[in-house]
């Protein structure tokens, strides 16, 4: 199909000091989990998003030097050749696509405790730091600061011997450049504190240093923040940005714009919608002449066309948008919009980062898998065999192992025991919030309606004979999990219910039915990812007294990977839901809770009606048993092959079930070493004796 050619203006060129995009598709920054450790996974990852018509694609943040190094989160590094060789590896296959190749040179100061180097951390004024770790900076003398701008030119030096296109002067998100801009921080009684033309020394510095040392061939970009404070969501408080930006404005060949506000800039779907930063760009393009980029998790190519054409910005910066769909432009370009895999905004990516793991997403279940298993996000192998495929069940993991398996060919019947497809995102999109998450099932469906080789049985709870009487030669089990109304004590799964009593005791499940237990009630959250907070909000939106607690010491503890933790307990603030943290609950007889503190024992009685149990799930595995016990247990001998997929197998993140259901579809009729399913990234030490 053709382009549109209302989205021609996003194919335009856009000339970037000495270097040209060849669209205004621009990759960010952004962290991966992989850095320094996997260069090849990171390579190859990076490479797709080349292919899929990315003009622009960067690295994320390089560590200049020993003295800033951020494990246990995986930067990349600029440290010697050895990094060189590696990030040659992603700027050839960058290249080989026709995009430009950015680096992102980082120092991070305050934010770094430098676990792996044992380096003693330098910023601006002995800090403590800003993570949490119980170190302090130390504070940056002349010399210091003389041997920083030492390290940022050689590193800018490796980028371009590595054959980047662009190199990055990283002056914000609180790291030691945007430290020395902070009217806050920088009270330096030298010439790099105090007055504003002192504050903007280093960096005026940084640039022209980058400039001269690889300008000749590299355009130098910074990364600013329009914003001074967080205030208001989408409420600017400039103080002296702007002033400061006009100071700078014609220096660089490229401003890289976000704001103070991480958990805004990079919010997920929940709490923060597309295009937030807008209002934050108000006076930007209007201050240089110097082509600009911003993000804002577009998705839309009606709402990019929106920002270019309103002055907004020059390009249409992403880092989710192209983690969920490395492939955006080219189906822009080739009229194939309903196909874009859509970013959910659920922030899994992010998590990969924060744990120290390569990245995964909730959407494109290739994302991270593209060197070690060798998976493509638009292209599969065609089928192994004319055998027929049954799946049973279509929430995340049954749609996406029948759109891959559809895919590569195969004839699919895709069973669904309710009217709508999508199963639990189905259910949890209609929570507070959550709406966005239904773009894991459209964007699946709307595959699956041009796929005539599926399909789709609604209303089709099928049993163990049904599947008999099928005749399918291979049998997928992809029936999810249910919510438990016990919990796990760190044993065995217990009731909180006195012996012989049945107190309102309800859970997730319920709840999304549309049940709606008595006030007051308490949400107990085991589970301490988004639910338990999302059911509370729930509750009380339905006018309930609510209290959320947990055994954890933070509310939605594992929301703290995906950065949405803060935002969660600010929230439930503002709605007056009571939070009580490190407290586990051992017994509801209907009119009181039993909490018990985890340190001390000692047991606080609440007075609730009610309690929602959010906890743990039971696989739904019945079928797979029932199926099983035809043949005494003895798969072999049933006349199909026999998978449970996804939460049906053990329950766990969305993300894990589009995976499971994706990687059913890629490894049918294949053979997989178990001994060796993927490849390993890895330093390899060769042949080189120990010891040399
Ligand atoms: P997952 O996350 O693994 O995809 P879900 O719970 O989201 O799991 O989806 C499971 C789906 O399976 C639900 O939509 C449910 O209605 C469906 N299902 C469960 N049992 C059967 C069955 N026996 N036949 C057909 N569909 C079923
Ligand atoms: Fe978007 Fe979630 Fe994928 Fe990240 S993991 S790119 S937020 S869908």
């Amino acid at each position: 199909m053709a382009r549109d050619p209302r989205y021609n203006i996003l194919f335009e060129p856009v000339k970037i000091g000495p270097v040209t995009a060849k669209n205004r598709f621009y990759q960010v920054p952004h962290c991966t989990g992989m850095g320094w450790l996997r260069p090849r996974m990171l390579a190859d990852m990076r490479e797709m998003k080349a292919e899929g018509g990315w003009g622009v694609i960067c690295t994320e943040y390089n560590s200049i030097h020993p003295s800033s190094d951020d494990l246990t989160h995986p930067s990349a590094s600029l440290w010697d050749d050895s990094d060189v060789r590696a990030h040659a590896l992603m700027t050839d296959k960058v290249h080989a696509h026709g995009a430009l190749a950015g680096a992102e040179l980082w120092y991070g100061g305050i934010r770094t405790a430098n676990m792996l180097t044992r380096e003693v951390a330098m910023d601006l004024a002995s800090f403590p730091n800003a993570v949490g770790h119980p170190f302090q900076t130390r504070a940056m003398d002349k010399s210091d600061i003389r041997m920083f701008r030492h390290w940022h030119r050689k590193a800018a030096l490796r980028a371009k011997e590595a054959e980047f296109d662009i190199v990055y002067v990283y002056a914000t998100h609180g790291y030691l450049i945007s430290n020395f801009l902070n009217p806050h921080m920088n009270t330096r009684g030298d010439e790099y504190g105090g007055s504003l033309e002192n504050r903007t020394r280093l960096v005026r510095e940084l640039i022209e240093e980058t400039k001269e040392a690889v300008g000749d061939r590299c355009a130098v970009a910074v990364r600013f923040a329009a914003d001074e404070k967080i205030g208001e969501d989408g409420v600017p408080i400039y103080g002296e940005r702007r002033e400061m930006f006009e100071m700078l404005a014609e220096i660089p060949d490229l401003w890289d714009i976000n704001i103070t506000d991480y958990s805004l800039e990079m919010g997920v779907s929940r709490f923060v919608k597309e295009a937030p930063l807008e209002p934050y760009m108000d006076f930007v393009k209007s201050a240089t002449t110097k082509p600009v980029v911003t993000v804002g998790r577009f998705t839309s190519p009606d709402t990019m066309v929106s920002q270019l054409k309103r002055g907004v910005t020059d390009m249409i910066g992403a880092a989710r948008p192209s983690i969920a769909d490395p492939f955006l432009p080219k189906k822009i370009e080739e009229g194939q919009i309903d196909s874009i895999r859509e970013c959910i905004g659920c922030n899994i990516c992010y998590s990969g980062d924060t744990l120290g793991v390569p990245i995964r997403c909730t959407q494109n279940p290739t994302m991270g898998e593209e060197w070690r298993k060798g998976w493509h996000p638009e292209k599969i192998d065609t089928k192994g065999s004319d055998g027929k495929v049954l799946i049973v069940g279509a929430g995340p993991t049954g749609l996406e192992a029948a759109r891959a398996l559809g895919a590569r060919g195969y004839d699919v019947m895709l069973a669904e025991a309710t009217r709508d497809l999508g199963g639990r995102v189905t259910r949890e999109c209609a929570l507070p919030g959550m709406a966005e998450y239904v773009r894991v099932r459209a964007y699946r469906e709307q595959e699956l309606l041009n796929m005539p080789n599926v399909e789709v049985y609604r209303e089709s709870a099928l049993t163990v004979n049904d599947v008999f009487a099928i005749e399918a030669d291979h049998v997928a089990v992809a029936t999810g999990a249910t919510w438990r109304p016990d919990r796990f004590n760190g044993e065995a799964y217990v009731s909180v219910a006195p012996e012989g009593t049945s107190p309102e005791i309800l859970t997730p499940d319920d709840i999304m039915d549309g049940k709606l237990p008595k006030g007051p009630v308490l949400v107990y959250d085991e589970d301490s990812y988004y639910m338990g907070s999302v059911i509370a909000e729930r509750l009380k939106d339905a006018g309930l007294e609510v209290t959320l607690a947990t055994p954890s010491d933070h509310i939605s503890h594992w929301a703290g990977m995906t950065s949405e933790r803060w935002r969660v307990r600010t929230h439930l603030m503002k709605l007056g839901i009571e939070t009580i943290v490190s407290h586990s609950l051992t017994m509801f007889d209907g009119e009181t809770a039993k909490l018990c503190c985890e340190y001390s024992g000692e047991a606080k009685p609440l007075s609730v009606s009610s309690v929602v149990m959010v906890t743990q799930r039971i696989p739904n595995d019945g079928l797979f048993r029932d199926i099983l016990a035809k043949v005494d247990g003895k798969i072999d001998e049933l006349p199909f092959t026999l998978k449970r997929i996804g939460d049906c197998e053990a329950p766990a993140i969305i993300a894990a079930a589009t995976y499971a259901g994706h990687k059913y579809a890629r490894e049918l009729d294949t053979v997989v070493d178990p001994d060796e399913p993927m490849k390993h990234d890895r330093i390899d030490v060769g042949d080189i004796p120990y010891g040399e």
